[in-house]
């Protein structure tokens, strides 16, 4: 498991560098550990090796992965949702969750705000964005955010904090340049547009592939899984 210190080392090195390249502080850029079919093992050993933020795709998952890093003391660990979040899984961690990345219509916005206000507390979540088209990926289309965006501010107890993608899959991390560019630029115009700064404050973008190409782009948050772990044996 000692790979996994060795593997953030690299990673870290290489965000300084594109940190470099773009005129940005690494402290900028957050390293989220995506372990969706990870084990419970391999997620506390990336918490042992100084990952602080995880993110899980499968509710379930992640609330097994919590429980046991709690009984194991890491109770200081920032939970994130990062797939898609259904309707009915809400209530399971609007009461806790960090960041819910995937905010994608004002139907589960409007719930997480009841289910966070039920838990006494603001969930900040984040719209996620369809940048390229694509049909089979999930998030709203680019022209839609805007308007999402001006009805999830009004909510209360939620606290909109910026924008995620995830570009279709390519070899050449250089393909997902443009859609990474497109998603600050969309981040700006919400700005421009009259959202205060600090609501569009965090791109999420980038991923084991790609992840050197967002930070040079503006990522403040990259999700990282293949890198960190090690390829998944299934
Ligand atoms: C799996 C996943 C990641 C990480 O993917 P890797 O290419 O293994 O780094 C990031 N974000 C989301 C939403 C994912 O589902």
């Amino acid at each position: 498991m000692n790979q996994i210190s060795q593997h953030l080392t690299q990673i870290r090195q290489r965000i300084a560098a594109a940190c470099r390249r773009a005129g940005r502080q690494p402290e900028q850029v957050t390293i989220l550990a995506a372990t969706k079919t990870r084990s419970v093992r391999e997620v506390r050993a990336a918490v042992e090796a100084g990952i602080s933020h995880v993110g899980e795709n499968y509710v379930q998952e992640l609330l097994t992965k919590k429980e046991h890093l709690d009984q194991a003391g890491h109770t200081d660990v920032a939970w994130h949702v990062i797939g898609h979040l259904q309707r009915n899984k809400v209530k399971y961690v609007a009461s806790f969750c960090h960041l819910i990345q995937s905010v994608d219509s004002i139907r589960i916005a409007r719930e997480i705000s009841k289910r966070a206000r039920q838990a006494d507390r603001t969930q900040p979540v984040l719209i996620e964005v369809n940048i390229s088209g694509e049909d089979t990926k999930f998030g709203i289309r680019p022209e839609e955010v805007a308007q999402l965006a001006a009805q999830v501010v009004q909510l209360d107890n939620i606290q909109l904090q910026g924008l995620m993608t995830m570009p279709p899959y390519s070899d050449d991390p250089e393909d997902s340049r443009p859609h990474f560019q497109k998603l600050a630029a969309l981040s700006q115009q919400l700005t421009d547009g009259g959202l205060p700064p600090a609501t569009m404050r965090h791109l999420s973008m980038g991923m084991s592939g790609d992840y050197e190409v967002a930070v040079e782009e503006g990522a403040a948050i990259v999700r990282l899984g293949t890198v960190l772990f090690g390829r998944r044996e299934d």
